[in-house]
């Protein structure tokens, strides 16, 4: 822009603004992930991470909403006042945000917030994240297993990756820990992520937390064998992080066991490294107290 005098240049920078959010703090782990906390116009916290991996993967994980109107009893995000929708504006410069200083490559909507219940604005967001250097391919919506939500995106055209949380292999357990599912149960959300499938021929990843003695029997693992069919579903599991709840996370052992009981049951299963510990960035812990 120093093609443009000094003084206009003064005048675009106070009279347009750079970004519709304000950085508030900036947390750097050991691992290299940068959390922020932003503010939006109307004083609202959205909190995003940038991820860095060894193979050089640089992902984002965005916020949908400020605050979350579930109430999903592991979470933080879950735990906090529930603010509004984010904006498709407010949503991309969480990305454009971290893009200023490094190229970014993937984007996952696992930060605050459901993102299909503003689906509008997430869509729009990923619409222009190729502009940033982010391919639909390489941008994952992750739900509780919003029906409607999972139905639409089945019909949209970009591939985008769908991931459902999905933490429990029977409806007792999933409601105790998702209160959503007291409204779109089991059986309806799986058949909606097994069309989504079957439109996009892309498999779905089912998130699943590590509860100790809650959720990580191995039988529990047979029973999700019961439920998936391999051809669609990849199960990741994800270490519990510490959020303020009664919870426990499973030790590395459980959670070794319960991979190996779920591959024996056929089902692909991954262990996720989990990123920005030390600073409260990681899975769930995304609930602003400043
Ligand atoms: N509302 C969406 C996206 C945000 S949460 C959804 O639920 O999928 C992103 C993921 O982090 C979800 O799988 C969520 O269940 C998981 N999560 C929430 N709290 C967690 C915690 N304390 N430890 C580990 N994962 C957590």
């Amino acid at each position: 822009m120093t093609n443009l005098p000094l003084a206009l240049r003064a005048e675009l920078a106070a009279r347009v603004p750079f970004s519709s959010l304000t950085v508030e703090r900036t947390a750097r782990a050991l691992d290299g992930t940068v959390k922020v906390l932003f503010r939006t116009h109307d004083g609202l916290p959205v909190e995003a991470v940038l991820m860095r991996y060894r193979d050089g993967r640089r992902s984002v994980c965005l916020s949908s909403q400020s605050g979350c109107p579930l109430t999903c009893t592991f979470c933080a995000t879950g735990a906090m006042r529930f603010g509004r929708n984010l904006t498709a504006g407010e949503i991309l410069d969480q990305a454009l945000h971290f893009r200023r200083d490094e190229a970014v490559n993937h984007a996952v909507f696992m930060g605050m917030g459901e993102p299909m219940m503003n689906l509008d604005a997430v869509l729009a967001a990923c619409r222009r994240l190729p502009d940033l250097g982010i391919t639909h391919r390489r941008t994952g919506i992750s739900t509780v297993g919003w029906v409607p939500g999972i139905e639409r995106l089945a019909g949209e055209a970009p591939p985008l990756r769908l991931a459902l949380s999905l933490h429990a292999p029977e409806d007792t357990l999933r409601s105790r820990l998702m209160p959503v599912n007291e409204r779109y149960p089991l059986a309806e959300v799986i058949a909606a992520c097994r069309r989504h499938y079957e439109r996009k021929r892309r498999r779905v990843f089912v998130e699943y937390v590590m509860l100790a003695g809650v959720n990580d029997d191995p039988e529990q693992a047979r029973a999700l064998g019961q439920l998936l069919d391999p051809r669609a579903f990849k199960v990741n599991l994800i270490p519990f992080n510490p959020s303020g709840s009664s919870y426990r996370g499973s030790s590395r052992a459980a959670i070794e066991r319960f991979r190996g009981a779920l591959e024996r049951a056929g089902l692909e299963a991954t262990i996720r490294l989990t990123r920005g510990r030390d600073i409260a960035a990681a899975c769930g812990q995304l609930a602003a107290t400043a």
